[in-house]
């Protein structure tokens, strides 16, 4: 299907008929973001063990594009999109400032996930509107920038300016973390601020894609703490890059392609702080209705403790 940025946009807005439109104003609401648009098509469900792939490794998959611009898009199979999101207060916090988004169509969607910080009500205003401007700036800047990493980066960097500026009308340091995913027959364009993560799930393994921007991934990656150490680690919430905190914010963009039989998976730390890679992997392969992963990833959060709140977005390549 040869499209431009501009008709994905359309299709998945459901522009041409309106929908979706009320629903994408920046206007702030008091209830967290949960917009979920599903057609007929992603309640098709099909194993995600009937998997059938060449054994490449993830490594090859992936094309960290920071600092550059992903090249012209491989020829892909037709591939068409399931998804799931789902998110929980946890089991200690008395409200959610995590939002997310999920839309999409056939092969085409966009999805999103927030995790807001700050006083009062500071963290969930932020994620709301961070969601809100991605989704916004989408639709304009589509209709001019063919390059979807550019595209995206650009909407986060909207998502930045919208956050600091109504931080600064409220006098609030709010702040949010930030992690973008726009799915095309190109691949998925995956954009990150803070230490939500993306997992692509292949070939019977987990592999984290984004980078955390915490302090504990820069002792991690130092060799001074191990994986599992920062998990738990008493300064795992210290983040040195968030969405609303600097004008000038540096944008994550990765892309990967896609392949039948993959899974993006898109989280909150309250589900990675409480849950191992493994688990959450095991989780995944363990349910074939992706309301059901999103269902037991949560439990298994809250189980663990539900320190946080748990946002889960599963989307699945078929
Ligand atoms: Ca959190």
């Amino acid at each position: 299907m040869a499209h431009s940025w501009w008709q994905c946009m359309k299709s998945i807005f459901g522009m041409n008929n309106g929908i979706g439109r009320r629903s994408l104003r920046p206007a702030i609401r008091k209830r967290p973001l949960v917009t979920e648009r599903q057609d007929n098509r992603t309640r098709k469900l099909t194993p995600l063990l009937t998997i059938r792939l060449s054994p490449e490794s993830l490594a090859g998959d992936l094309q960290r594009t920071t600092g550059g611009r992903s090249g012209p898009a491989k020829t892909v199979e037709q591939v068409r999109l399931e998804w799931y999101g789902m998110t929980d207060v946890g089991s200690v916090r008395d409200h959610n400032e995590d939002s997310f988004f999920c839309t999409g169509i056939e092969d085409t969607g966009l999805f999103i996930v927030a995790d807001g910080m700050g006083g009062h009500d500071g963290g969930e205003v932020a994620s709301r509107l961070a969601v809100e401007t991605v989704c916004n700036e989408l639709r304009e800047t589509a209709k001019r920038e063919k390059d979807p990493i550019a595209l995206i980066e650009k909407a986060v960097i909207a998502a930045n300016k919208a956050v600091i500026r109504e931080g600064n009308s409220k006098g609030s340091n709010m702040g949010t973390t930030l992690g973008v995913a726009l799915l095309s027959e190109g691949g998925a364009y995956i954009a990150n601020v803070g230490d939500s993560r993306a997992y692509w799930i292949k070939n019977g393994s987990i592999s984290q894609v984004t980078e955390d921007h915490s302090l504990v991934a820069k002792l991690v990656a130092a060799g001074k703490i191990t994986k599992e150490e920062a998990r738990t680690h008493p300064k795992s919430n210290l983040l040195y890059r968030t969405i609303g905190s600097d004008e000038n914010v540096k944008v994550d963009t990765y892309h990967l392609d896609l392949e039948k039989g993959g899974a993006l998976l898109l989280c909150s730390d309250g589900l990675w702080g409480e849950v191992r890679d493994e688990d959450i992997h095991r989780a995944c392969m363990a349910e074939k209705d992706l309301k059901a992963v999103c269902g037991r990833l949560v439990k298994m959060a809250n189980d663990s403790g539900g320190k946080d709140n748990i946002t889960v977005v599963a989307v699945r390549i078929m």
